[in-house]
């Protein structure tokens, strides 16, 4: 019996495989096999930062000239208070006792509204003194709920025209479109900037000295006329993205170039970060990625291929087969998860994931010993199949 592998069978077999994670695919052999063990979990609930807006931070922003009648010391948090709809004659029901002798019969009337804010004046003739209410705290002069809006808006990735149609069209006081924008312009893009930052910062220091990653990119378009793409890259250890990349496709020769110009660019960020770093990075099969990270970035990068995507372009060689023989259609799927146990069983020894590859081909019909002996015999036992015949 060859070196039988313990977690999967061939797909002759009656249990059907199936991949539970994506593989690497060797590209070279793999001599220093990393021990992930040793590389330390952090707690992602406790890491991920709770954006609390920095009051500080706002103040120092200018501000409209209808915010002016800014209350400082009425400033509050977004985070701790909670928000119900209340009916405007409810709300003012409220407000008919009054709020220094306590006489009932004190007049209140809405003053103002600002988005979502409500201000209530409250003017009682038993003992003539007038209060004013307002329904939420400010944060750097600004409506905390107001604000809290716009941010709802951006970080749920809503369409804010028409989030803000369905309050107008619920009856619900609400800030306009023009003020997301100006919110989002002023607080929020800076603030997402700062997490981002921050968190990255706290993710590139907790690295260790080789990093486990996957790279991919995407563009604005299919095909190869994209104007915009991103490359992400993925800390497969702690599930981050650690570093995203926009790429123009005039910074580059052509749109087909964007992916390793993106490539090259999240790499710089790591290095930058971590020079010592080395890396095992998995990848789709750009063929000029491949290129330049084994002419480039040998000694640093270890590349692999992310099983997916070899899986995906044999699926679809698999299916033009299967128009011309039918036969092809019923091997398909057990061909595909032959390649997946192919990567997963072989411990990164790239001779052997080839050896038990290349025994598919015997395998489908129905010749089960074969001529390698890195791979000598099938692992499978007594099976029925409809098999090719290799003699036509
Ligand atoms: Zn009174
Ligand atoms: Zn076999």
């Amino acid at each position: 019996m060859p070196d039988v592998p313990t977690v999967a069978q061939t797909p002759a077999t009656s249990t059907p495989f199936k991949p539970v994670k994506r593989p690497r695919l060797e590209e070279e052999p793999e001599d220093d096999p990393v021990e992930l063990d040793t590389i330390p979990f952090i707690d992602c609930e406790d890491a991920d930062p709770l954006w609390n807006l920095n009051t500080s931070d706002i103040l120092e922003a200018s501000i409209d000239d209808d915010d002016d009648d800014i209350d400082e010391e009425n400033t509050g948090s977004l985070s701790d208070s909670k928000l119900f709809a209340v009916e405007k004659g409810q709300l003012v029901l409220l407000f008919n006792r009054c709020h220094q002798c306590g006489l009932l019969g004190a007049s209140a009337v809405i003053t103002s509204t600002e988005g979502c804010q409500v201000r209530i004046e409250q003017s009682c003739l038993g003992c003539e003194s007038k209060w004013i209410w307002k329904g939420q705290s400010l944060v750097g002069g600004y409506p905390a709920g107001n604000l809290a809006l716009s941010t709802a808006i951006l970080s749920a990735g809503a369409l804010p025209g028409k989030t803000l149609r369905v309050l107008k069209f619920w009856g619900m006081q609400a800030i306009s479109p023009a003020t997301f924008f100006t919110h989002q312009r002023r607080f929020l893009h800076q603030a997402v900037r700062n997490v981002w930052n921050e968190e990255q910062e706290r993710v590139l220091g907790a690295m260790q000295t080789t990093a486990i990653l996957s790279g991919d990119a995407r563009c604005d378009s299919m095909g190869h006329c994209a104007k915009y793409g991103s490359y992400s890259l993925h800390d497969t250890i702690h599930n981050k993205i650690i570093c995203t990349e926009l790429v123009q496709s005039n910074e580059v020769k052509s749109s087909n170039a964007m992916e390793l110009h993106g490539l090259k660019k999240a790499l710089s960020v790591i290095e930058e970060a971590k020079p010592d770093a080395q890396i095992v990075l998995t990848t789709d099969g750009h063929k000029s990625v491949a290129k330049w990270l084994r002419e480039e970035k040998a000694d640093k990068v270890k590349h692999h291929l992310d099983i997916w995507h070899v899986s995906k372009g044999l699926w679809k060689k698999l299916s033009g087969l299967a128009k011309k023989f039918p036969l092809v259609a019923k091997w398909m799927k057990g061909i595909r998860r032959h390649l997946y146990w192919c990567a997963q069983s072989s411990n990164g020894d790239p001779e052997l994931m080839v050896a038990k590859w290349k025994s598919v081909a015997n395998h489908i019909a129905n010749i089960h010993v074969h001529e390698d002996k890195r791979f000598p015999e099938c692992c499978h036992g007594k099976i029925y199949r409809e098999w090719f015949d290799p003699g036509r």
